[in-house]
């Protein structure tokens, strides 16, 4: 009878503790390229200790978001510690001392069990995802009854496929103040997408300050404010010119340290020579006519506002300004645009025409490649590299420059071909400033289609490249343009979910995508953010 009650006892035993250390389901964005789930789970609480050992000193940035974020989202105070002190209930993030290559520049290995937490990476970007991954991993718990943090049991392996990963946003259409940019880039970081484009200037307004040209940001930051976008108007002239504003060189100082403590690089555009309302408002002697030029209000389609590409003062411009954002931003990039320069002043510009001979040049198209080429050697004065749109590409260019390949991409087979960088961000998948869902319900946003379904399907890497021409493919991001995008809400309403789509499209392998999985797992992330 004894024997018998201990095995009643024994079986009780071992069905209670399989009930209670089921597996639990695991939602991360973008999916891990190694993830093999455990019993059980991991439980954090106001004992458990936040470790870090050999953190590089000018990764401390780092270091400090992930303390900050770990308060913030799990609302616990951790004790701190060092690799000495992660004993039991402790979650430590540690750099290799010696580099693992199967882990790369950003990748992270996790192994969690129910007594403690290893995150181990060659980098602090990698510990900086490994720690990204720990909170998504706990949407499912602060999503229950209770809502008490814990993280299911797992084996985690995991690095990018693609290592340029960004976002970009639109802020002349409608300027976003720092506060969104920072939320914006605290977006981008929870899907592991380290490149931020900051479209800073274009025909609707200039957002940097520039020392040495005022009125770029006097005058060229503001417009009249009209509630409406869909209707052109020309700007009357007593309309107070309210609507815009810019960032001073303090405030961008700010946004690029906020975004290197998260691993994101910035990218400045400025955009030559076309897309220059806003400048030629302040500086209309840049111009190849004397129209009078305001910054642009509303939608107009072609965009004939051109810098003059004949008048020598021109480049000085372009070169002062570049030199000014060059000393702002420690990233090797600067985005230069060469977009949609619609060229018919230059065909009628004596200064234009006057440059096209002097320089032995076929047409006004060359005439842009001259004055992109002039940039770009400027630039690399100045230690920067361009990136370019790929209206530049053509069979016979000479231009070296990364493009940013946004048509066709036999554009971007060309210029990789060509031994161009490539960055990938096709109008087909990657603008969600198009219609997501039928354009019936939705808000109105600009003409095109790019559902859920649709984003999650693009591969960055395009068809019929060589092995060496694919090393040219640098990665993809998703485009914010905000003609139609005037709130912060509304800007987070273009982006989600498709953003997911994107961070999964650019960080996994295309191996282990799996489009009914991704539905389940924004449905969870979708919960999580609107609760
Ligand atoms: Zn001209």
């Amino acid at each position: 009878m004894k024997h018998i009650n201990l095995l009643i006892i024994l079986f009780l035993t071992l069905i209670f503790a399989d009930s209670c250390q089921k597996m639990e389901p695991i939602a991360v964005i973008p999916e891990p390229l190694e993830c093999s789930p455990k019993k059980g789970h991991f439980s954090l609480d106001e004992e458990t200790f936040l470790c870090f050992s050999n953190f590089p000193e000018d990764k401390r940035d780092i270091q400090n978001t992930i303390r900050e974020q770990y308060t913030k989202f799990f609302k616990l105070r951790p004790n701190l510690g060092d690799a000495e002190s992660a004993g039991k209930n402790s979650i430590l993030f540690e750099v290799n001392q010696k580099n693992d290559k199967s882990l790369g520049d950003e990748g992270y290995e996790l192994t969690i069990t129910g007594r403690r937490i290893v995150a181990r990476a060659n980098s602090a970007a990698g510990l900086f995802y490994a720690f990204q991954t720990l909170k998504q991993m706990s949407y499912g718990s602060l999503l229950a009854d209770g809502g008490k943090p814990t993280i299911p049991c797992a084996k985690i392996k995991d690095r990018p496929r693609f290592a340029y990963r960004g976002a970009h946003l639109d802020v002349s259409r409608h300027f976003f103040d720092t506060d969104y940019i920072k939320k914006y880039l605290d977006r981008m970081a929870v899907y592991k997408l380290n490149k931020f484009h900051w479209h800073l200037t274009d025909d609707h307004g200039w957002r940097i300050q520039i020392d040495k040209y005022p009125a770029l940001t006097q005058k060229g930051a503001w417009r009249p404010e009209r509630s409406k976008w869909d209707t052109l108007h020309p700007v009357l002239p007593d309309e107070p010119m309210t609507y815009g504003g810019f960032y001073t060189k303090d405030q961008v100082r700010e946004i690029i340290a906020y975004a290197a403590a998260r691993n994101i690089d910035v990218i400045p555009e400025i955009e030559i020579p076309g897309h220059c309302s806003a400048i030629l408002a302040a500086y209309p002697q840049f111009a190849c006519d004397n129209y009078p030029y305001t910054v642009a209000v509303g939608p107009y389609w072609p965009p004939k506002a051109i810098m003059c590409a004949g008048n020598d003062g021109v480049l000085e411009f372009y070169k002062d300004v570049l030199q000014e954002v060059a000393e702002l931003f420690p990233y090797p990039y600067i985005h230069i645009g060469g977009d949609e320069a619609f060229n018919d002043n230059w065909q009628v510009c004596p200064k234009c025409q006057q440059r096209i001979a002097d320089k032995q040049l076929k047409d006004e198209m060359a005439l842009q490649q001259w004055l992109m080429n002039e940039i770009e050697k400027y630039l690399k004065k100045l230690d920067k590299k361009a990136i370019i749109w790929d209206d530049i590409v053509s069979e016979d260019m000479v231009n070296m420059s990364t493009i940013m390949s946004w048509q066709d991409p036999k554009a971007a087979v060309i210029a990789a071909n060509h031994g161009n960088d490539i960055i990938r961000c096709p109008t087909s998948h990657c603008y969600f400033n198009f219609y997501q869902d039928d354009p019936e319900k939705e808000p109105l946003a600009m003409t095109g289609l790019i559902t859920l379904e649709k984003a999650y399907s693009f591969d960055p890497m395009p068809a019929g490249l060589s092995d060496k021409a694919k090393q040219h493919i640098l990665g993809g991001q998703c485009n914010l343009w905000t003609e139609f995008i005037n709130t912060p809400e509304q800007a987070d309403y273009m982006i989600y979910p498709r953003i997911c789509a994107l961070a999964e499209c650019v960080w996994t392998d295309p191996s282990h995508k799996d489009w009914k999985k991704f539905q389940n797992k924004v449905e969870m992330h979708t919960a999580f953010r609107k609760r």
